[in-house]
């Protein structure tokens, strides 16, 4: 039975199955995944806009499992990586490397080689890397990664666009570019922005969009220009909160590609790589409560620990939460349901040792007892990518609801030979 399951339920997010069979069948705590909302997002995204060359390349670092990544493919999204090991994995996902953008940030020169020797297009994060580059590719084509000079986001850890910031090259520092570019020979087939994670203003979006248009004017060899990614997602949709405008964007963002390609004299590639809105609300993470504890304030236990899920701990991040409680068939018939249901205001917490280790604070919730399971919302993109073995604790199962219902392990818990794998045991 679900107290406060009304989101979940108005999507038929878990297709008839219960949250507690999940649990019992495939391990606690676990990560949930549903193939149509899945392919949803990857559609409002590739449906965007009308322009003949627009193209969506999916963030993987918000979600990397293997099967997502076929599915996204399927749906006709492109990829936007930052490692060698994201390549890795689309690879044996069966993209093409003409689908890979490698957006590199202070890159090795075996990244670079990487890129260079299996035609993966390599975008450059300041001049030293260009420069660096072209010593490896002398006469090849690069992109590089400009600083609008405009930054958004949830947390100041996320905003990567503005002056404090590390990313991207400066407008300022365009007639470096071009030496840089005549010295080794190198074409300039492509620019790319990315301002920042967690953008629900399309205005701010736009005017970053503007700059970059003013400096892809400065080049006349590109093919393609990246808006990046950073589009939002309604954490707080329980209390209301609207979803990012997407047709509104898409409009604009139409009108700014042909007016533009109009006055480049071709009609240029242009690529958003949106990673959170594809795969976020896809997702919720299971977890069993495992005490109920009374300090200040009151404590609800759980096996939900930053190691499965770091954001909010990381980012100060917030998740909704919903209550599950394990009625057995007779109870569910007969018993009198505890309504109204009564709430208070609670801290989730996880079991690992620190004190940092909290789900959701101060939340008002349906009163919680032992044995209830939860359901953390909107962890798709940024939960189990982030998760870690820390407390030398296994990294839980990912379970996908196929579309007509079926559940297939995506991939699955950790065991504990995986903690041992790679240590000398001698
Ligand atoms: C992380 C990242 C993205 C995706 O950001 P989201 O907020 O998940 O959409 C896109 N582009 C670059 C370069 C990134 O680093």
């Amino acid at each position: 039975m679900k107290l406060n399951g009304e989101l979940t339920d108005s999507l038929n997010f878990y297709m008839g199955h219960e949250p507690h069979d999940l649990i019992a069948k495939y391990g606690s705590p676990l990560y949930v995944y549903n193939e149509r909302i899945f392919r949803e997002k990857c559609r409002d995204f590739k449906h965007l806009c009308k322009y003949p060359k627009f193209v969506v390349n999916y963030a993987i670092k918000a979600n990397s499992n293997l099967t997502l990544l076929k599915i996204a493919k399927q749906e006709g999204l492109r990829a936007e990586v930052t490692s060698i090991g994201e390549i890795e994995l689309l690879l044996a996902a069966e993209y093409d490397a003409c689908d890979i953008f490698f957006i590199t940030n202070n890159a090795t020169t075996a990244e670079m080689q990487y890129a260079i020797d299996k035609g993966i297009t390599f975008s450059a994060d300041s001049l030293s890397q260009l420069d660096r580059y072209g010593r490896l590719n002398f006469g090849g084509k690069v992109a590089a990664r400009f600083n609008p000079g405009i930054g958004s986001g949830h947390h100041q850890g996320v905003v990567t666009g503005g002056e404090e910031t590390k990313f991207g090259i400066n407008e300022s520092e365009i007639p470096q570019v071009k030496e840089i570019l005549a010295k080794h020979n190198l074409t300039l087939i492509g620019i790319n922005q990315h301002i920042g994670s967690y953008i629900l203003d399309i205005k701010i979006f736009i005017d970053s969009v503007k700059r970059m248009l003013n400096i892809a004017a400065n080049f006349d060899t590109l093919e393609f220009i990246d808006l990046g990614g950073g589009f939002g997602i309604p954490y707080h949709k329980q209390e209301g909160e609207r979803p990012l405008d997407i047709a509104a964007l898409g409009t604009a963002l139409c009108e700014f590609m042909g007016d533009f390609s109009a006055k480049y004299g071709k009609q240029l590639t242009f690529m958003v790589e949106p990673g959170r809105y594809i795969a976020a609300e896809s997702g919720v993470l299971l977890g069993n409560v495992t005490a109920i504890k009374y300090n200040a304030a009151k404590y609800i236990g759980t096996d939900l620990g930053f190691n499965v899920l770091m954001r909010p701990l990381l980012y100060d991040a917030y998740h909704g939460i919903e209550v599950y409680r394990n009625t057995t068939e007779e109870t569910a018939n007969t018993a009198q349901p505890p309504f109204p249901i009564k709430n208070e205001i609670v801290h989730i917490v996880g079991n690992i040792c620190e004190s940092g280790d909290y789900i959701a604070k101060n939340r008002n919730l349906p009163i919680i007892q032992e044995g209830d399971v939860l359901g953390v919302l909107d962890v798709g993109a940024y939960g189990f990518s982030m998760t870690s073995q820390y407390n030398q604790r296994l990294r839980p199962a990912e379970i996908l609801i196929r579309e007509d219902g079926a559940i297939q392990v995506i991939r699955r818990r950790d065991s504990y030979a995986d903690l041992l794998r790679n240590m000398r045991v001698d």
